[in-house]
């Protein structure tokens, strides 16, 4: 199928004639006027996807430490053990934030830390065993790539046994947290002990094969070069394949691309960060160039509700998710945007001319909610709200 399109380069329209393009194409298209670029993600985004719904997910982060040992330059999350407000959290804790969770309908929990030298495997695998059996019905994306490293340097377990080991306990699937640019040199400088790219594929390549949830990922705005954001998209786009055609089906369910917020952090005045320009012309070449990763989502911690509304016409057909704790980006970002209601979710999907749905991890729909109710339910009462999405089910 074809899209109807005013492209006029060549990389634009062998994209509008659903072809794929190469990494030098991809990288052409950032020199092309965004409303033409924006013209194709949309129309492959209409494609790809049911055209009339824009989905999410009703989850919370939860942030289990923030004690830190990579000190990456772009974290203002992170803290050290003897930082008064460093934190790890108990099992008792974490089932208190899953409650409120379970409270307002929610089905996911993505649960990261930093990287905290002082826990055991044990502290893991019963956190897992503790959650399954308490909240039965949450299913649980934990650990970044990033943990999973220091998890298999510091028990000494083969990526294999790690992974057995932590699915055998409860482990639904693994974020892709940590993806950034998945260029070296853009690492070395943000983060010179971040985790280098071949092991990031290395670690979501195994959780694929086995099975696990996977979500690709990117932020822009350190400085690197557009050969280099065409080079980021090519490899999700080669492991994608690879894991579609060896792993039963069983890839990236999704893409989520936000900017680089460097409030309180280290590159703060260093990194450019993006502009909401910047960042829809990111989206929308990302639609273009994942021809074979069908979800692609909107940012609303990084930009704002507004730009997120914007950006399902610039390729993304899901806004994310509720996270009801959102601390990461947040704190690096000024905008005090923790979480967001099923309500105001609601609300930006149909304005924009969407017809709302709720989904899972996997990016399947299990229900619609009523859109009359919810925008007719007070403002004053944000629980309220937010329990819209247990309606019905
Ligand atoms: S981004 Fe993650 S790994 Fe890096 S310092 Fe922050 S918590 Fe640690």
């Amino acid at each position: 199928m074809t899209v109807s399109t005013p492209a006029t380069a060549p990389a634009l329209e062998k994209a509008a004639r659903g072809e794929r393009l190469s990494a030098e194409e991809i990288e052409s298209l950032y020199h092309l006027p965004l409303p033409e670029v924006a013209a194709v993600a949309n129309g492959l985004r209409l494609e790809r996807r049911d055209p009339d719904v824009v989905t999410f997910l009703i989850d919370r982060n939860i942030n289990y430490t923030n004690i830190c040992n990579v000190g990456c330059n772009f974290c203002a999350f992170y803290r050290t053990k003897r930082q008064k407000d460093s934190y790890t959290l108990d099992y008792e804790q974490i089932s208190h934030k899953i409650r409120e969770l379970e409270q307002v309908g929610g089905t996911r929990i993505l649960m990261q830390g930093g990287v905290n030298p002082e826990l055991p495997l044990e502290y893991y695998t019963g956190l897992l065993r503790h959650i399954k059996a308490n909240h039965p019905t949450i299913r649980i994306d934990a650990f970044s790539p990033e943990e999973v490293l220091f998890f298999e340097k510091a028990f000494g377990l083969s990526l294999d046994e790690l992974l057995d080991t932590l699915i055998e306990a409860g482990l639904d699937g693994l974020p892709g947290a940590g993806g950034e640019i998945l260029e070296d040199d853009v690492r070395a400088k943000a983060a010179p002990a971040r985790i280098k790219a071949y092991d990031w594929f290395r670690i979501i390549d195994a959780a694929q094969r086995k099975g696990l949830y996977t979500i690709s990922t990117m932020v822009i705005g350190f400085g690197e070069t557009y050969a280099q954001r065409a080079g980021h998209l090519v490899k999700l786009r080669d492991q994608q394949d690879k894991a579609l055609k060896d792993y039963s089906g069983n890839g990236f369910s999704g893409f989520a691309m936000w900017s680089l917020q460097t409030e309180n952090t280290r590159l703060h005045g260093k990194a450019p960060g993006a502009t909401a320009h910047e960042y829809l012309q990111q989206l929308a070449i990302a639609r273009i160039a994942l021809d074979n990763i069908p979800n692609i989502q909107a940012s609303w911690p990084a930009q704002g509700f507004k730009v997120a509304q914007a950006a399902l016409y610039y390729g993304a057909n899901d806004l994310g998710s509720t996270m009801l704790e959102e601390n990461v980006v947040s704190a690096a970002g000024g905008h005090d945007r923790h979480a967001v209601t099923v309500r105001e979710l609601i609300r930006i999907a149909v304005d924009a001319g969407f017809k709302p749905a709720i989904r899972n991890s996997r990016f399947q729909i299990i229900e619609w909610p009523d859109v009359d109710s919810a925008l007719h339910r007070s403002a004053e009462n944000p629980e309220a709200e937010r329990a819209v999405g247990a309606a019905g089910s």
